[in-house]
């Protein structure tokens, strides 16, 4: 980028940032959404890395204090623009994936969130690894909200939960989430995906919650 489109650039952020002002929720200076030194501090010092069965996943964060607020403040505050920012600053952290695509999980069906966080981040990753998003699968029916759901049952959350189309087959899919808690709803996903004639390389998280 050239000094002068990198001048104009940041005229347009000061504009912007007078019409709607945005601080940090991290260090609360003006900047986009969340700046990205905060995010990249949010992120372990190397990536936690769990196998559940065959299934490798990937998380750039324990479920600790500061990013647990943030997850709750895009889960159950509306606060969407926080996503984006932490997918993109997610990619810098790993290393980028042989995947044709990111595979968001699907929202659950009736779900209170007009958006999906999964899909939200992914678009974050998109732009930083360049590979596109399939936004294809769905919940095959409705599942009691996450939070409800105990140890037992998630483990038995099986893997026809999702309707995957068949044009899947053959594509190289890493699977994307904001939180892994036992690592059951990534990994019955993937197996929907296998069953399909997908391969699945692996899954990436924002955060990962330790104890399992
Ligand atoms: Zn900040």
């Amino acid at each position: 980028m050239n000094l002068f489109t990198k001048h104009a650039e940041n005229l347009v952020k000061i504009f912007l940032h007078f019409l709607w002002p945005v601080n940090c929720p991290v260090c609360g200076k003006p900047s986009e959404i969340i700046c990205p030194e905060c995010a990249r501090l949010l992120f372990a010092e190397k990536i936690i890395n769990k196998k559940v069965e065959n299934l490798e996943i990937f998380s750039a964060s324990f479920y600790h204090t500061s990013i647990n607020k943030l997850i709750s403040d895009f889960k159950y505050s509306g606060f969407r623009a926080l996503c984006r920012p932490l997918g993109r600053a997610m990619a810098e952290f790993f290393i980028k994936p042989k995947a044709d695509y990111l595979l968001p999980v699907p929202l659950h069906l009736k779900s209170e969130r007009n958006y999906n966080q999964a899909l939200e981040i992914s678009k974050g990753l998109s732009d930083v690894w360049n590979i596109e998003i399939f936004d294809g699968v769905e919940w095959s029916r409705e599942m009691p909200r996450r939070a409800g759901l105990n140890f037992s049952e998630r483990m038995n959350l099986s893997s026809n939960a999702f309707l995957v189309p068949k044009n899947i087959h053959g594509l190289n899919i890493a699977i994307i989430d904001d939180v892994c808690t036992t690592g059951m709803t990534l990994l019955r996903l993937s197996q929907a995906c296998r069953y399909k004639g997908a391969n699945v390389i692996g899954a990436y998280t924002l955060a990962s919650v330790s104890e399992y």
